[in-house]
């Protein structure tokens, strides 16, 4: 059976002090949940405090970002030998990075395999834009940016050590979540490309726009295997919901 995932990303939300009411909040109404893995990713700056409310819970930890090197003049960046110390995930390649910050296809793929070498579980997040999608060239650019992805990696990745984020851009932040057969035709697609190319079979997470009301008829199609949450995880009533939607509604593998 597969265990679905399911990560909020707080993105550049909350204070220290929010941030460590939000978590105690989503620990006590999350619990331990059977057959679904949660995480959260809090900004850098919470991550230790965020540690030690999570300590001993089944919440795990992420980071939103990482970069490529381990040390070194790099102003500002933050080093997945130092994040292994903190927390068991990263995301890479956050449509905001991409788009906001120019991060480029091939940055993405640098930090997957940097954060990879350190042992740190990664979130790789790929999306077309609207304009992608109208021109029908969803596939294509999620290809592009899944081999970029995958190009710096040096070992063969354990598929338990990575999972893919389908995060249409057009659904980001927006309250226009895919539509669930939208969802899956993408996630689908993600697995066969990585299965041919890479020769891997990860878990496949859907992101964009995913609420309480929602969560369910996403959970419920044979390729998705969770959400990756922005503005709802910021709500930990709606947050668990997601959580007890993914442990409850998975279609047999
Ligand atoms: C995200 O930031 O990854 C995301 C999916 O945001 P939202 O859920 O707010 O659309």
């Amino acid at each position: 059976m597969t265990v679905p995932l399911v990560a909020g990303n707080w993105k550049m939300n909350t204070t220290v002090a929010e941030g460590i009411a939000l978590a105690r909040s989503v620990r006590e109404l999350v619990g331990s949940p059977r057959d679904v893995e949660v995480a959260v990713l809090p900004p850098f700056t919470h991550l230790w405090a965020l540690r030690d409310e999570l300590a001993g819970s089944a919440i795990q930890l992420g980071a939103q970002d990482v970069f490529w090197e381990l040390a070194g003049a790099y102003t500002g960046e933050v080093s997945a030998a130092t994040l292994v110390e903190v927390c068991g995930w990263a995301l890479v390649g956050h449509s905001e990075r991409r788009h906001l910050l120019g991060e480029s296809d091939e940055a993405v793929g640098r930090k997957f395999a940097c954060a990879s070498a350190t042992g740190l579980r990664v979130i790789v997040a790929v999306g077309e834009t609207e304009e992608d999608r109208d021109a029908g060239a969803t596939f294509s650019v999620v290809d592009r940016q899944l081999d970029a992805a995958f190009a710096p990696l040096i070992a063969q990745p354990d598929p338990d050590g990575f999972v893919i984020a389908y995060e249409p851009v057009w659904a980001i932040g927006t309250g226009r979540t895919a539509t669930p057969e939208q969802a899956q035709e993408v996630c689908a697609h993600i697995k066969q490309h990585l299965r041919e190319r890479a020769n891997t079979s990860p878990r496949a997470l859907y992101g964009g726009s995913v609420t309480a009301a929602n969560a369910a008829e996403l959970f419920a199609e044979r390729d998705i295997d969770g959400a990756l949450v922005g503005g709802a995880s910021l709500r930990a009533e709606e947050f668990s919901a997601i959580v007890r939607a993914a442990a409850g509604g998975m279609p047999e593998a």
